[in-house]
């Protein structure tokens, strides 16, 4: 443990099971997990199984199977979103009938052209909740957030976010509600996820704010992309983690967080990669940019 403990930190690394982990997946869960063990806090693991439709038949097992490889090493029971529907209908019920959430029927051919930002045309309109869309009236307000990596990252909801789903019409719950709730019911303190989700973030601490839930700290790691600029991901046939590259690719995620692991790692296991990463942790070092092109990585 380095100089600073803080055992109250709880972190967490929350899969979606739509695909393997590639190795932008594992810097993300390399960082929160460093982070959470250098301070001797907690860390869990969440599988963020909202979408049954875009779920890889046996992601879910692959993705625990491919962090134990890795050497990581949870605290408590898994946590899967798809046993959570209960709390999550009980808060979109109680934002629906204080007004907070509408229920908005529009088509996606009525949205087009809007960049993604609802014009509001069902705010007023009184629509019952059945067969509807649920969206969270926004603020004309600014909201922001001190990231530890990214720094000040300030949004309009009104003008850059807009009224968003928090349940969507098929009755699938939205990600931005279900990572609130559950990120306070399991009593997290510390988010590090990828960049991707950084400008999700002025949404969920509105949430929060709503739902009289305090607001952890926040540090966003670069996303590791392809040349052209997109995330790694299934899409782009980035392969998944491999158990005999585990050591070698451990030593280059530590790298692209800015850590700088010493060369008499190169035949070590990943439990002892990832001890070495815990005693020598420096959040500070990692690179401050929202990408980092894989291709540039040692
Ligand atoms: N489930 C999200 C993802 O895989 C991460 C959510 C989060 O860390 O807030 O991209
Ligand atoms: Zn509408």
């Amino acid at each position: 443990m380095t100089a600073f403990s803080n055992p109250s930190y709880i972190g967490r690394f929350a899969p979606t099971p739509s695909g393997h982990l590639h190795f932008g997946s594992l810097v993300a869960a390399l960082a929160s997990y460093l982070d959470a063990r250098s301070v001797g806090g907690r860390w869990l693991v969440r599988m963020e199984d909202l979408d049954p439709p875009r779920e890889m038949p046996g992601a879910q097992a692959a993705i625990l199977d491919a962090l134990e490889r890795y050497g990581f090493e949870w605290d408590g029971e898994l946590v899967r979103q798809s046993e959570r529907h209960d709390a999550y209908s009980q808060v979109l019920d109680r934002l629906f009938s204080q007004g907070l959430a509408y229920a908005c029927t529009c088509s996606r051919k009525q949205l087009e052209g809007y960049n993604g930002i609802y014009p509001g045309l069902c705010r007023n309109a009184g629509h019952s909740m059945e067969n509807a869309a649920i969206r969270l009236r926004v603020p004309e307000l600014e909201y922001s957030v001190e990231d530890r990596v990214q720094g000040s990252f300030r949004q309009h909801l009104g003008r850059e976010a807009g009224d968003f789903v928090i349940r969507r019409r098929d009755g699938l719950y939205a990600y931005q509600l279900a990572v609130v709730l559950d990120d306070a019911w399991q009593g997290v303190t510390d988010i590090v996820r990828g960049a991707d989700l950084l400008d999700s973030t002025p949404r969920q601490l509105y949430l929060q704010e709503l739902l009289g839930l305090s607001t952890p700290c926040y540090l966003h790691v670069p996303l590791i992309v392809q040349p052209d600029g997109h995330k790694l991901g299934k899409s782009y046939r980035s392969p998944p983690l491999t158990p005999e590259q585990a050591s070698p690719l451990l030593l280059r995620a530590l790298r692209a967080l800015g850590q700088t692991p010493d060369v008499s790692l190169s035949d070590a296991s990943p439990r002892e990669i990832l001890n070495w990463g815990i005693a020598h942790w420096n959040a500070g070092l990692i690179p401050r940019t929202l990408t980092l092109a894989e291709a540039q990585l040692r």
